[in-house]
């Protein structure tokens, strides 16, 4: 078994794998059975037997990547998950092979500084100061960036909380936009989903500031104390920005954390034409942002940031004495601020897709992706039997079909049996829409001219079904 070859093998594989789905050469999306799939691979003789090197890594590969779902397909609209740039994935390689687990800085002193840097990097975009101890750190993905920050902002209103257990007067102030992974947060905490509060908000789902400062006073005279105000930037289901200036003034009135979810829409910080998007962001606690998301980054690469770094030790207080010793150290740990103990190496990363193309490159193409989004929906809009929920403010877009949102349903099967165009859907506005997630940089508007015909195709074929 030669790592060379064999890497090699790999790296051919996935050029081509790439080159052909750039090409719209075969299917985004084909879902084989996972039985049928299981035997294919020959996966039980392989365990069993080993052997996958040479001419059975080339086969396996072969057909393990027939039944990979291809991000790099320019119909490939679906989630938020990048189009990874390849050398986020030589990062993936170098992290997996070195295997340096750094949450503590002698298990990995580079990829600690990386992460710092990273970390640094972000927080300037913020329009926070670095500082040492950093005022952030990178977890394995946005839910567990948001309970960490959530876990910070408890520690604030209730620092006994940690030894005593959560008090059940504690609220999390919120939209019905927000990410599920906030009221999971509620559910860790042992607050339990009735502890989520929803203020009011505009018709398009955003948080109203006007009418968010009466809402925090009548929460206070109920007697709840809320951990946070979580406010979203952007909205995973429409990809709208709650108003951040006018939110933090009305959390600074109270004295109420404000915490941004930003992971999808945080990396719009990198364009000097977008950032107006997180107008005010600077005067939050504690802000959510993905890395693989719209930073080209492979998965998984989060970051929980914060204005005073000292918060973030607030999130967690536990001894484990062979970890946690006080030592003379030319570096930094990272242990007490995550839930993980064993942790990736996740800043190499995203610093190789920033430094890849450097960072007008992902600001570029952030504004390209927006743009495309904007023209997509005025050219969606123009067809009379399409209805488009919002104009985009990302690179998110939701249109569905005049009919029932059985309907929606529909389609979004079909064009993923037919597997030339990969969407998703969502409920928005209290109906079901088609979601276009335009991640890909390869994606142009002759592709939404071919998904508007394919559409118009299958609704056709629809009719006895949905008259
Ligand atoms: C994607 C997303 C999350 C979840 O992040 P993961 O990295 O998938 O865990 C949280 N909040 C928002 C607004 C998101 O778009």
């Amino acid at each position: 078994m030669s790592f060379r070859e064999d890497a090699a093998t790999a790296i051919e594989a996935l050029v081509e794998f790439a080159a052909r789905a750039h090409e719209r050469d075969g299917p985004v999306i084909r879902q084989p059975a996972l039985g049928d799939l299981a035997q294919r691979l020959d996966l039980e003789r392989l365990i069993a037997e080993g052997g996958l090197t040479g001419d059975t890594l080339h086969t396996f590969l072969a057909d393990y990547l027939a039944a990979s779902t291809r991000l790099q397909h320019p119909g490939y609209m679906a989630h938020q998950v990048a189009v990874p740039l390849p050398h986020s994935a030589i990062a993936a390689l170098i992290d997996g092979f070195t295997n340096n687990a750094m949450a503590i800085y002698e298990m990995g002193p580079a990829a600690a500084t990386v992460e710092v840097a990273v970390v640094n990097w972000m927080l300037r975009k913020i329009g926070w100061a670095p500082s040492r101890p950093p005022g952030g750190v990178l977890t394995h993905g946005g839910s567990l960036a948001n309970l960490t920050a959530l876990l910070a902002a408890r520690g604030k209103v209730a620092p006994q909380a940690w030894e005593d257990g959560t008090p059940s007067n504690l609220v999390i102030v919120t939209s019905p936009a927000s990410h599920y992974s906030i009221a999971r947060t509620a559910g860790i905490m042992g607050l339990g989903q009735k502890a989520i509060r929803h203020a009011p908000t505009d018709s398009f789902g955003r948080l109203d500031p006007a009418r968010l400062g009466g809402f925090l006073a009548d929460l206070k005279t109920s007697g709840a104390v809320p951990i946070a105000v979580v406010a979203t930037a952007c909205a995973t289901a429409l990809g709208l920005y709650d108003p951040l200036r006018d939110i933090a003034a009305a959390c600074r009135e109270h004295g109420v954390w404000l915490h941004v979810d930003g992971a999808h829409g945080a990396s719009a910080l990198v364009s000097p034409r977008l950032r107006r998007l997180l107008d005010g962001i600077a005067l939050a606690d504690s802000v959510v942002w993905d890395a693989h998301k719209m930073l080209g980054t492979s998965t998984l690469c989060a970051a929980v940031l914060v204005r005073d770094h000292a918060d973030l030790d607030h999130a967690f207080r536990e001894e484990a004495s062979y970890l946690f010793h006080d030592k003379d150290q030319p570096g930094i740990d990272l242990i007490h601020r995550t839930v993980e103990c064993t942790k990736a190496a996740i800043g190499l990363k995203a610093f190789f897709a920033l430094a890849a193309g450097g960072e007008r490159t992902i600001a570029a193409t952030i504004e390209r992706q927006t743009d495309l989004a904007v023209a997509a929906a005025a050219r969606l809009r123009a067809e009379p039997d399409f209805e488009v929920a919002v104009e985009p403010e990302t690179n998110i877009v939701c249109v569905r079909l005049d009919g029932r949102d059985a309907l929606q349903m529909a389609l979004r099967r079909r064009l993923t049996e037919d597997g030339d165009f990969y969407v998703s859907t969502t409920e928005a506005l209290g109906r079901r829409w088609l979601r276009l997630a335009l991640m890909n940089p390869a994606t142009e508007m002759a592709d939404i001219e071919a998904l508007i015909a394919r559409l118009r195709t299958i609704r056709a074929e629809l009719r006895s079904e949905f008259p």
